[in-house]
């Protein structure tokens, strides 16, 4: 029988599940706490505990916890790249990110995914599985054990479509963002979707306060089946209707991503319709020139043609950064480091 993951659990449950089990709610408190505050990494090291309830919660219940398979620093800028390994076996990566305004990280929420984008290395396997909350949690936990330093802010963009996790992904948000926990405030917490439009909307209801972030990546409807087989499922007329929908309800300004591809979507035209699209919701722009990815075989456009695209948006007044990109000297963007791995396990350490 599977057992119950507690770390996945919000308090109320935890009390509830302990209560019924015959123990005293105060171990809840103390359990939530060792799990989600001092991020114990096994039900051993909770030494204000009983040995014997220890022993008990270890027998009946699932911990979740990662191994760190391997880490990479880059000498760069201080980006760490953590391969971790799920009890299953599976393997997922996540990455830590020095800014000056506090530490990063972005967290996988599938092994795997599904959606197909053509430009993206996470979608070459399919999808394996949904991470649950407790292990999309425990990226940041490892994460800000292994570096000893606070994580300030979290970023839902790395392997998977988190909408198309979606009660694990809300559940997460929740337990990220208790003051009993790490206490993460929601406006620091960014959830990056390709756009599956029933999931922005739900999303919206939920009086979440996180930050949305859209891969747009084309400007019309055409252009963007071509990179993105969801476009196949939400027209964008429906999809930027959606995004208005999450900006009117939350009021929280939208990001839409946008991954440069020379000759593709790097044209003035082109940053004259995101302008267009951008302009009403308020958007952000991220620009990311499109990381070379070892199975395709996407370019990035040249410096100048990056540059006058990002001018060009603000001549249109939209707000554009473009991403810097970090550990460049490490298989620092976007799923390779797993993908490296899956090819040859043996070749990390
Ligand atoms: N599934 C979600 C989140 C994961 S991808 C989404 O689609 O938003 C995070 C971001 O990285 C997305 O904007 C995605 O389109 C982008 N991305 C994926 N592969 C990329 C690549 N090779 N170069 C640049 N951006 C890429």
């Amino acid at each position: 029988m599977e057992q119950t993951d507690i770390k996945s659990m919000t308090l109320a449950e935890l009390r509830a599940e302990l209560i019924s089990q015959g123990e005293k709610a105060f171990r809840a408190d103390q359990l939530y706490q060792w799990m989600h505050k001092k991020l114990a990494e096994n039900v051993f090291s909770m030494t204000n505990l009983p040995k014997a309830f220890r022993e008990w919660l270890e027998k009946e219940y699932e911990y979740i916890a990662l191994e760190i398979v391997e880490v990479q620093r880059s000498k760069l800028d201080g980006t760490c790249k953590y391969l971790f390994r799920l009890p299953d076996g599976h393997v997922i990566e996540s990455v830590l990110m020095r800014y000056h305004h506090g530490n990063s990280v972005c967290i996988s929420s599938q092994a795997g995914c599904r959606m197909g984008c053509r430009f993206c290395a996470s979608t070459i396997g399919g999808l394996e599985r949904n991470l649950k909350p407790s292990e999309m949690l425990e990226q940041i936990y490892r994460i800000q054990c292994d570096s000893g330093e606070r994580v300030s802010n979290v970023v839902v963009m790395g392997t998977g479509e988190p909408l198309d996790n979606y009660d694990n992904l809300v559940r997460f948000i929740r337990l990220l963002s208790n003051e009993k926990g790490l206490h993460i405030s929601q406006r620091s917490i960014t959830v990056s979707t390709c756009g599956i439009v029933p999931g922005i909307r739900k999303l919206a209801d939920e009086e979440l306060a996180v930050t949305l972030a859209l891969s747009l990546h084309a400007v019309s409807q055409e252009k963007r089946r071509e990179l993105m087989p969801i476009a196949n499922r939400y027209e964008l007329g429906e999809v930027l209707d959606a995004c208005g929908y999450y900006f009117h309800k939350t009021g929280r300004r939208l990001t839409f991503e946008y991954s440069l591809v020379a000759g593709v979507n790097d044209s003035r035209e082109d940053a004259k319709a995101l302008a267009a699209l951008a302009g009403p919701l308020h958007a952000h722009v991220n620009l990311i020139p499109v990381n070379p990815v070892t199975e395709r075989n996407f370019v990035q456009p040249g410096e100048k043609i990056i540059d006058n695209f990002k001018k060009n948006l603000e001549k249109y007044g939209i707000n554009a950064t473009l991403r810097r990109e970090m550990g460049r000297d490490i298989d620092g963007a976007c799923g390779q480091l797993r993908r490296k791995y899956l090819r040859n396990p043996a070749e990390p350490k």
